[in-house]
């Protein structure tokens, strides 16, 4: 059987909302892009190169077959490894390793899922064994930690956010941010201690020496285009194909594009926009060092943060491309917006120098809920859509994946529930209809 988007859709009980009619209207014909271009993010030039990993080719067979090279794909390869000496595990890659989310995104390392701040304990291992995994292994990315700001835009916010304020926190009136910040844009901030930054390719290229150095095989330029079930499952690439007794699928918010959940979850895109290097002067002068992450909440929410080499960023939600695609078709729009956001907010660091921008994709679900667990006839798992916050949770998710693939106990598996919670999301028709205007609306600018 093929996991292919439609009968994927079937298995997983969702069919009735793919009946004959709808699916018509909805079903996109789009297969995985193999050929696009991405553009380096700051943190990608700013760490030494990896090695190149070959493509693959030829027909083999392999214990476990991961797709995705990100966070979530090599730490499920780490584990595995390390849990299943003895077995060949094999990591594919569209691109080259570590060239998606987990380059391009903010480095703000939440303690939590997304999907479950309320379970504190479970977010809390799961920042431990990331943070153990990076002594571990030292891999030297500036995790760090760091005092966060939680901005305010409104009067009656900021009314609110100080009266809520509580004695683990700090209040700042607009007045102290006018005067530290050189910004008239907001009605006050609350700043919170116990955040954890890291720098994100640092973090992504230590996972893939780690994988590598367990014993697992990495490909690039490899994109996987076809899952075909069964025991072994079927692993097509463009030159070669694998046998898998078991897969996993670490695509995040490529999936959709590789034909799964494409009702149930759909790629955001992302725009970063970074200043040029700024001096030690220009870091205490605007508080930068003293408020290093600082944190806009809205339907669209915007980040500021410092990175560990001294650049001020801005990242902003630009919205739905259609088809899925993984591709914003405009870049310098993307880029102006960006700017224009900067100079709203923090004019007199923008005039600095606007120098390096980039772009990401989120993968997303209406609930809010990740995919993770076993799909299809059990040999098959998925751990994807983060909601914009998987840092942790790819580290995390990929430990329990390999749990659940080798056959080894955690506490926290039962964690990874697989589809359920997840909300029908209507297919690319619908969403280039509703969401495109809709994020334009809710552009916070
Ligand atoms: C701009 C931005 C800001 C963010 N900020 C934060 C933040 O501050 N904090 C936080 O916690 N999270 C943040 N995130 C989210 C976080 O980066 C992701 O959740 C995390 O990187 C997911 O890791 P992953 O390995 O699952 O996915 P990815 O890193 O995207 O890896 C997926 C890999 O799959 C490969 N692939 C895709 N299709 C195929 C195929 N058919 N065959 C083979 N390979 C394929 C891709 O090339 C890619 O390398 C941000 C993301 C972005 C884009």
């Amino acid at each position: 059987m093929k996991l292919s988007r439609r009968k994927f859709l079937l298995a997983s009980g969702a069919g009735a909302l793919a009946a004959p009619g709808i699916a018509g209207l909805v079903a996109p014909k789009d297969t995985v892009e193999i050929d696009s271009e991405r553009e380096m993010s700051l943190w990608t030039q700013e760490t030494p190169k990896l090695p190149s990993f070959p493509q693959f080719e030829g027909e083999r067979q392999a214990d476990l077959v991961i797709v995705g090279g990100g966070y979530t794909g090599l730490s499920c390869a780490y584990y595995a490894k390390k849990m299943r000496p003895d077995w060949k595990v094999v990591v594919l890659d569209s691109h080259t390793i570590g060239s998606g989310a987990s380059s391009r995104n903010s480095g703000s390392v939440s303690p939590y899922y997304a999907d479950k701040p309320e379970e504190e304990a479970l977010g809390k291992r799961g920042l431990d064994r990331l943070k153990g995994f990076i002594d571990q292994q030292q891999i030297d990315c500036d995790f760090r930690n760091i005092s966060m700001l939680r901005m305010q835009f409104s009067k009656e916010g900021a009314e609110a956010a100080r009266i809520d304020n509580n004695p683990q926190t700090k209040w700042l009136s607009a007045d102290v941010m006018r005067e530290r910040m050189g910004t008239d844009y907001y009605t006050g901030a609350v700043e919170q201690q116990g955040a954890f930054s890291v720098h994100p390719t640092k973090l992504v290229a230590g996972h893939a020496m780690a994988a590598v150095e367990a014993g697992a095989e990495l490909f690039e330029h490899s994109a996987v285009t076809n899952i075909e079930h069964g025991k072994p499952a079927t692993i097509t690439t463009p030159n070669g194909t694998l046998r898998a007794k078991n897969v996993f699928i670490a695509t995040n918010a490529y999936t959709p594009r590789l034909g799964l959940f494409d009702y149930k979850m759909y790629p955001l895109h992302q725009y970063t926009l970074a200043t040029r290097k700024l001096s030690a002067q220009e870091i205490q002068q605007f508080g930068l060092d003293e408020w290093p992450m600082r944190f806009e909440k809205r339907t669209l929410p915007i980040t500021f943060a410092m990175t560990p080499s001294g650049h001020f960023f801005v990242r902003i939600v630009l919205g739905y491309a259609s088809h899925n695609s993984s591709e914003w078709p405009d870049l310098k729009g993307a880029k102006e917006l960006a700017s224009r956001i900067f100079h709203q907010r923090f004019p007199r660091i923008a005039e600095l120098g606007l120098e390096h921008g980039w772009h990401g994709v989120t993968g997303h679900t209406a609930s809010a809920n990740q995919i993770a667990g076993a799909i299809g006839e059990g040999n098959v798992h998925v751990s994807v859509a983060y909601n914009g916050l998987g840092i942790m949770p790819s580290h995390n998710n990929g430990y329990l994946s390999a749990c659940n693939i080798t056959g080894n106990k955690d506490q926290d598996t039962a964690s990874l529930t697989g589809t359920t919670g997840q909300v029908f999301v209507p297919g690319d028709f619908y969403r280039s209809i509703l969401f495109k205007p809709g994020f334009k609306f809710l552009t916070p600018v």
